[in-house]
């Protein structure tokens, strides 16, 4: 199997780029039946998820607004829960009455969506739905899962296809998993 080194950790593959881009595809036309007829107001959560977004929304066929939002977590951005988040980009936000897709790169306890979830409720859109990439069913702690996933996948640290380890690792089109050995 072949291994990559990002930093001072190995990762080896576990999702294929043919496989991501046929499980794109395929949630792009999902949505083009959920959303017909609506325009669509997609919410890119950045960092993590420009990658995902940018090839989700080549394959849609609805009117949309495509929005980017960044949330901050104070602390290390790996220990979820009680730190205090910021959001920055909802100001701009011009959403009251309007479709909303919610794009995310990763969901793991969930409490980075809650979160977001709330704040955008807040701007009273006439609908709220989340789209996330990854899913780790077994770390989830939140109340509402994502309507749409691309891949479940273990409770382990992954990076590429927008996600980072340290800020590296972004570029790369198969997603790859920590290698502990
Ligand atoms: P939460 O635990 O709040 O659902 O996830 C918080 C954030 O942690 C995610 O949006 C993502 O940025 C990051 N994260 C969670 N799991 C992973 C992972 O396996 N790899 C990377 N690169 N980031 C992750
Ligand atoms: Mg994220």
């Amino acid at each position: 199997m072949e291994t990559i080194k990002i930093h001072d950790k190995s990762f080896q593959i576990l999702i294929p780029e043919t496989v991501i881009m046929e499980r794109v595809k395929s949630l792009a036309e999902t949505l083009n039946v959920i959303y017909e007829g609506k325009t669509l107001h997609i919410i890119c959560v950045l960092n993590g998820s420009f990658i995902f977004t940018a090839d989700l929304v080549r394959y849609l066929t609805m009117p949309m607004e495509i929005h980017f939002v960044r949330v901050s977590t104070y602390g290390n951005e790996r220990v979820s829960s009680g730190s205090t988040r910021e959001v920055w980009g909802l100001d701009s936000l011009n959403i009251s009455q309007k479709s909303v897709l919610i794009a995310e790169d990763i969901i793991d306890t969930g409490f980075t969506l809650e979160f977001l979830r709330q704040k955008i409720d807040a701007l009273r859109p006439e609908s709220i739905e989340t789209i996330t990439f990854l899913f780790k069913p077994e770390s989830f702690k939140g109340t509402k899962r994502p309507e749409y996933t691309g891949f479940n996948i273990p409770d382990d640290f992954v990076v590429g296809y927008g996600m980072d380890y340290a800020q590296m690792g972004r570029e790369l089109r198969a997603i790859y998993q920590l290698y502990e050995d």
